[in-house]
């Protein structure tokens, strides 16, 4: 069977039955149809929610081996159906194939299920000293929800679920209502592996997000959006007292040192930057250079951005992709114009071609911008790149950490005792050196600020997915 079949097989098999309610989705490097999305409601969410509750307790029972083991079983069907899924999401969310894009999610998708089958949680001895014996457990917590957004949405899918399950929990899953052919296409084929009932995809909207995170029969809530749907998450799961783990939005700053070499960093900011075409949560979207280089890297971003091809994401040699939506092209746009209005100056980009069909936005790099300039305040989430000159480290920091939010910053130098130093001050929840961006499943990953809190990844990952219980005596 060819791919294109097998990408039609797993697109009909979510596909809505007949009779029932279902939307179109359309790519939005094309405007062509994807395919067709049931439209759930509140009561396929009490069903999902009936399911998971009938099916987690042998689940929880089975204990960590067999669910490593039913964990590394979904890696091996993630990767049998690799190509299928990777041409989908790089169809609805826009992403190209190539580069750290679609396949390369889907990849990240089976190694995140397979680190998190390894990774070890025992019981901790706390206190051992002959008259006192107390060891701290972790209990299932019974059902999650996942509400996830539409820029990785495979992969973020997998970091909320694959703890989750391995910890004995079954799994209710809120998707992006822009991405929800992605994620039903993922978790049918995660579902080989593991027994019915116990992760279920409710595709509706808002209103769906918010009956989880409200419902008593969810335990915990995991979210990665917005940190104005976070704080309505705080507030719609205070009643039920739920557990909240919030991955909201950031606005990173990196900052480059003055002995930094502007050649050798360039292709490194660039990916901190522009990896999947801006729309990351953790990616770099203020530049602060010191202004002994500042031009020196002005150009070396130049010359290596501008000649990194943006199109349509089945065309293999694309590396950059359009913005999932027009909401956020917008944004981007809106952005750059009042940059542009205010006198800050166009290294790169800032001319959106009107005829070209789907929602491409062109790399875009501005110099001798103002910190107080919306295109640095505001989280862009697109491919526009504001770059500021500074004169002391001092300064540089204070505006990294003038914000509100916190997820991640970097420090860029040929000194990694002076990075370390600068990075200590920063206020973001990881600092990356000569690097931005990068994640790995055995590293904890969460927000200061409000960027949220909880911790994903590693064993403190799977922490969070349980209820410290302590026993003693
Ligand atoms: P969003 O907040 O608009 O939507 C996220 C999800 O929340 C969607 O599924 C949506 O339907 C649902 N939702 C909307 N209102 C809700 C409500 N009142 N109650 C419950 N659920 C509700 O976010 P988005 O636009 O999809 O994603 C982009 C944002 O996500 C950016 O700010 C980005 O920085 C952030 N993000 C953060 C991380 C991280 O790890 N910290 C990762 C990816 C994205």
């Amino acid at each position: 069977m060819d791919t294109l079949q097998n990408t039609d097989s797993l697109l009909s098999a979510v596909a809505p039955a007949e009779g029932a309610a279902g939307r179109e989705i359309l790519d939005p490097a094309t405007g062509e149809v994807v395919g067709v999305a049931p439209v759930a409601g509140v009561a396929e969410l009490e069903a999902a929610i009936a399911a998971a509750e009938a099916a987690q307790p042998a689940w929880a029972a089975a204990g960590h081996e067999a669910r490593s083991a039913a964990l590394l079983a979904a890696a091996d069907a993630v990767e049998a159906h690799a190509e299928e899924l990777a041409r989908i999401l790089s169809r609805e969310q826009g992403k190209p194939l190539n580069g750290p894009n679609a396949r390369f999610e889907v990849g990240a998708c089976a190694a995140w299920l397979r680190a998190t089958a390894a990774t070890p949680l025992e019981p901790e001895v706390v206190v051992d000293d002959g008259e006192t014996h107390a060891e701290l457990h972790y209990r299932p917590i019974g059902v999650v929800g996942a509400i996830g957004p539409w820029n990785w949405p495979m992969m973020i899918t997998v970091w909320q679920i694959a703890p989750a399950l391995r910890m004995g929990n079954a799994v209710v899953v809120k998707p992006s209502e822009y991405t929800p052919l992605s994620v039903l296409t993922l978790v049918k084929v995660i579902n080989e592996a593991i027994p019915a009932g116990l992760l279920t995809v409710v595709a509706g909207g808002r209103e769906v997000g918010e009956a989880l995170s409200a419902h008593p029969a969810i335990g915990k809530v995991m979210f990665t959006g917005s940190t104005a749907t976070g704080k309505a998450i705080i507030r719609s799961s205070a009643d039920t007292v739920k557990r909240l783990t919030l991955e909201l939005g950031g606005n990173d700053a990196g900052i480059v040192l003055p002995d930094a070499d502007p050649a050798a960093i360039a292709e490194g900011l660039f990916w901190g930057a522009f990896i999947n075409t801006g729309q990351t949560c953790a990616a770099l979207k203020r530049l602060y250079v010191h202004e002994d280089i500042y031009d020196a890297v002005c150009e070396a971003l130049t010359a290596y951005a501008s000649q990194v091809p943006m199109g349509v994401g089945l065309e293999e040699a694309n590396v950059l992709g359009p913005l999932q939506n027009k909401a956020q092209y917008e944004i981007v746009a809106r952005l750059v114009e009042a940059a542009k209005a205010s006198g800050a100056r166009v290294l790169l980009g800032g001319n959106p071609d009107a005829d070209q069909p789907g929602y491409f936005y062109p790399t875009t790099l501005i110099a001798d911008i103002d910190n107080a300039n919306p295109l640095v305040a505001e989280e862009q989430f697109g491919p526009a790149l504001p770059i500021i000159k500074y004169s002391s480290i001092d300064e540089a920091v204070e505006q990294a950490n003038g914000i509100d939010v916190g997820l991640g910053a970097s420090v860029w130098s040929s000194d990694k005792a002076a990075a370390r130093d600068v990075a200590a001050r920063l206020e973001a929840g990881t600092v990356w050196i000569n690097a931005h961006g990068a994640v790995d499943p055995r590293v904890p990953f969460g927000g200061a600020k409000q960027s949220g809190y909880g911790l994903e990844f590693g064993v403190e990952g799977l922490k969070h997915l349980g209820v410290p219980q302590i026993i003693n005596g």
